[in-house]
């Protein structure tokens, strides 16, 4: 039986990249193995397709039912990211970075999980320790996927292995400029073209309650400002449509995650608040806060301390 390789649920670069390495490394060690990838609405996301087609590699097959199968995990090992029949399949090895999951063996496995921040850095360093040779196309996939997981090493998740896979990969896959490719696979990420107004606002949007006050906080990651200014005046108008309906304020983060900073924009009762929580001033309807990256570290701690929470 061959055995079905894949990662997690609404499949990321990662678990797509992952599963084509780790199928190839079982195969090459005379396993029969099959890269497969869950389906999703969006089966592969924007960044992934870009990815595959940019190293020429195909997609993964798709598995939406492993009962009865053997099968890997990578990037993740959680019941409730895996696909139906995962209690009835035999889980054969576990590649990953996240926190040990639930599922479960009858039998010992392989397991490696490490704490760094990629799958396809613990894959490098297994290529490596079996002394097998990484094909140029998938050291492609596996370079992309520590890229995107990493965000190009401004995570606080990375680690020096991560940036040690990286400078392997590259040589091997022949890409000179990691900072283009990760630009190219942010690009494909954040593309905004033809995306309704109000979608592209509530595409990564969170309601918060501050001291009685409704405070509404969007996030785009972007490539650069550049993608959304055509589109600014349609995307204020849909802030000022979902702040009519009973809002203090509604901000939307455009963070620009390669100069590392967020333009913020502002519909609100009290500009002058928000203003004051991140001591700045708006220019027009928006201003530049330089550094801030994270909604949850930095935006929302600083609005409940000017609104007295
Ligand atoms: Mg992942
Ligand atoms: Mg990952
Ligand atoms: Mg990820």
């Amino acid at each position: 039986m061959s055995i079905s390789v894949f990662g997690h649920s609404n499949p990321d670069t990662d678990s797509v990249a992952a599963a084509i390495s780790f199928a190839n490394l079982l195969k090459a060690e005379g396993q029969d193995a099959v890269a497969c990838m869950q389906s999703s609405a969006a089966k592969l996301n924007p960044e992934s397709t870009v990815v595959l087609e940019k190293f020429g590699l195909t997609a993964p097959e798709e598995i939406t039912d492993a009962a009865g199968k053997q099968v890997a995990l990578v990037d993740f090992s959680d019941i409730g990211q895996a696909p139906a029949g995962i209690t009835e399949a035999e889980i054969v090895a576990v590649v990953d970075h996240h926190k040990i999951g639930d599922i479960t063996t009858n039998n010992p496995i392989l397991f490696n999980a490490q704490p760094v921040g990629c799958t396809c850095t613990v894959l490098n360093e297994m290529y490596k320790m079996r002394g097998i040779e990484i094909p140029k196309d998938i050291a492609g996939a596996m370079l992309s996927a520590i890229l995107s997981d990493t965000v190009n090493f401004k995570s606080p998740t990375c680690t020096d292995a991560d940036k040690a896979a990286v400078a392997d990969l590259k040589v091997i896959a022949g890409v000179d400029d990691t900072d283009a490719l990760f630009m190219d696979m942010l690009k494909a990420k954040s593309a905004v073209d033809g995306v309704p107004s109000k979608d592209l606002l509530f595409r990564d949007y969170k309601d918060f309650d501050m001291k009685g006050n409704k405070i509404g906080v969007g996030q785009l990651e972007l490539a650069t400002l550049d993608q959304v200014a055509a589109i600014r005046d349609d995307l204020y108008k849909a802030m000022e449509e979902v702040k009519a309906d009973g809002r203090h304020s509604v901000l939307l983060m455009l963070t620009d995650v390669v100069k590392e900073g967020t333009d913020l924009v502002v519909v609100s009762d009290d500009a002058s608040i928000i203003e004051g929580a991140f001591g700045a001033k708006l220019d027009g309807n928006s201003m530049w806060i330089d550094g801030m990256m994270s909604r949850k570290k930095q935006t929302v701690p600083n609005l409940q301390k000017a609104f007295g929470c």
